[in-house]
């Protein structure tokens, strides 16, 4: 246990030196040199070649651009004052936002207005990984002066335009290998932690385990959507669709969360009201998603802000769950809140930075990933555990039944085989046997002396005495009061006499002397026919010893047929 939690706290650790190490240095990732810009509503009639070459005062530089409201919006830059020449050729990046269309104005120092306009597809074809829109800046002999864009259709629900960096070449190309290192190492870990848990569900075929795949491959998917590698892969898709299906596959990926903690906790965590408040924030996370795919932008203000309650509701859950986990002592309580913590951290970010509380940032907005990669790797450390838990509740299930089985053999006084279990052993034994059927003399009169309890000890010193003194593989059974048995191969035979011999020299309580007669016969034992016949004979030459004078042997002359 102790060893298993040392384990845990070194992967937690991992975990925390992974995710602190990365954004510092994939801070590269938001590549050059911050843009600020500038707003104004499109009315209409408005040249843009004018309109660069003298914005004059009418851009709103100082509202959020959020407040301003959907529609089509012209976006200035600051001065920039910097060459784009063939060797070092400028880029520039914005984040990735919901727009029909944009057209970028670049004004150069001698006077020029060069533009570029998106097609059908959006900005698809300019992103780059971590979902920026990345546009060259053609060169030229003169300075760049400003850049003025054009954006149709803004739904304008986090900005118009946001994250305008200018950056060179070289720092574009650094940024997307920074973050291809990112995502291809959190893509690499999902598909390692899906093969691991699906070989392991083909061994124990748990549900949880299945669900847990889910939920890890459809944060992948959402990786793939949401970091732009979609729109390399599929360069006819247009960006308002990828941003469709972030949202498809981003409530997907909840409600397999959800779905996942439910069959993962013991029955009794989700009982009553938080399982049908989990059944309806997990169809509410997922069918506000789908409505979003289906439907944007239609009344995308209100979807957003329903998608945004879904997942506060989601995270939300995790408090009771966690309450009743404790109060109800289940045994994944620790992991599961080690696990939840950092996605239930990003969520509250995130749901905030869509209510405007606070400023939208590149990493508030791919810290999902992160965190719920921390999630997927604590709750694969789960699953090990619970698998752990179940393999220590299967070997004390084979524990108690082999000492059930155990207990159901032996005779409980003197710890040999009772009647049962010898015949169950001697019979079916292939080649011919010596049975030997023991028959303390006068144990009346021993009880009588003794009593009852030192007669007790009498039979379980007798009984230790056969124990030890027979070769291995031979069956000693107690099969009445103080009557015993001994089967051996004929091959490898117990001395009836020198049996008696040792019981002579025993030191029994009191030093009173014991003596036993014995009868012996030999024969086949393979049935039931077989022992009946056998130990008739057996019994009958027992009677002979006894009928003798007792403390002797006696073998059966003829053997049994
Ligand atoms: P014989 O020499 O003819 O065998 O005489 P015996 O007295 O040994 O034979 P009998 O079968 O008449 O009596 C057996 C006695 O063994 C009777 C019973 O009280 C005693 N006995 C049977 N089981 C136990 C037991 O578990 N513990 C004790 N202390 N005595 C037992
Ligand atoms: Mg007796
Ligand atoms: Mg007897």
């Amino acid at each position: 246990m102790v060893g298993g939690i040392i384990r845990l706290l070194l992967a937690l650790v991992g975990c925390v030196v992974l995710l602190g190490g990365v954004p510092a240095h994939a801070q590269k990732g938001v590549a050059g040199a911050p843009l600020a810009v500038c707003v104004l509503r499109d009315t209409g009639g408005m040249d843009p070649a004018a309109l660069i070459r003298a914005p004059g005062r009418r851009f709103d530089c100082a509202s959020e651009q959020y407040r301003l409201g959907p529609g089509n919006y012209w976006v200035i830059s600051q001065e920039i004052d910097r060459f784009s020449d063939p060797h070092l050729p400028l880029n520039v990046r914005i984040a990735s936002l919901w727009q029909d269309a944009l057209t970028l104005h670049i004004l150069y120092a001698d006077g020029a207005v060069v533009s570029q306009t998106t097609d059908s597809r959006g900005i698809a074809p300019l992103i780059q990984l971590g979902a920026i829109a990345e546009q060259p800046i053609p060169a030229r002999q003169a300075k760049v002066v400003r850049l003025l864009w054009h954006v149709q259709g803004a739904t304008n629900l986090r900005g118009v335009l946001l994250g305008a960096r200018l950056s060179t070449a070289a720092e574009s190309a650094h940024a997307n290998l920074t973050m291809s290192a990112l995502y291809a190492g959190f893509a690499g870990l999902a598909i390692a932690l899906i093969i691991y848990n699906l070989a392991l569900w083909g061994a124990l075929r748990h549900r949880f385990q299945l669900y847990y795949c889910l939920m890890v491959a459809l944060l992948l998917a959402y990786t793939f959507s949401t970091s732009g590698a979609l729109a390399w892969a599929w360069p006819e898709i247009a960006n308002n669709t990828r941003l469709r299906t972030n949202f498809l596959l981003l409530g997907g990926t909840g409600t397999a969360a959800l779905v996942f903690a439910r069959s993962f906790f013991e029955e009794r965590i989700f009982a009553g009201w938080l399982g049908r408040y989990a059944t309806v924030v997990g169809c509410a996370t997922s069918g506000v998603g789908l409505f979003y795919f289906l439907t944007a932008p239609f009344a995308i203000g209100l979807v957003d802000a329903a998608f945004t309650c879904a997942f506060v509701a989601l995270s939300a859950a995790v408090f009771p769950l966690l309450w009743r986990a404790w109060r109800l002592r289940s045994n994944y309580l620790w992991l599961f809140a080690f696990a939840w913590g950092a996605p239930i951290l990003t969520a509250a970010l995130r749901a905030l930075a869509n209510l405007h509380l606070i400023r939208w940032s590149f990493w508030i907005d791919n810290s999902t990933i992160l965190a719920m990669m921390i999630e997927a790797v604590v709750s694969s450390l789960a699953v090990a555990y619970r698998i752990r838990l179940l393999r220590d509740e299967r070997d004390d299930a084979i524990e108690r039944e082999v000492m059930m089985r155990r207990l159901a053999d032996t005779d409980p006084l003197t710890g040999l085989l009772n009647r049962r279990a010898f015949l169950q052993q001697a019979i079916g034994r292939a080649d011919e046997q010596l049975l030997l059927i023991i028959d303390l003399d006068h144990f009346k009169r021993v009880n009588e002396t003794l009593g009852h309890d030192g007669g007790d000890e009498v039979l379980r010193v007798f009984a230790r005495m056969l124990r030890t003194s027979v070769p291995q593989g031979t069956l000693v059974a107690r099969i009445g009061g103080e009557e015993f048995a001994i089967l051996t191969p004929i091959a490898a035979p117990v001395e009836a006499e020198a049996v008696l011999a040792r019981l002579r020299q025993m030191r029994m309580p009191f030093d009173i002397q014991v003596t036993a007669s014995i009868g012996t016969c030999r024969g086949m034992l393979s049935s039931e026919v077989e022992w009946k016949a056998l130990y008739r004979i057996a019994d009958a030459a027992l009677f002979d010893a006894k009928s003798a004078g007792r403390d002797r042997v006696r073998n059966a002359l003829r053997e049994a047929a």
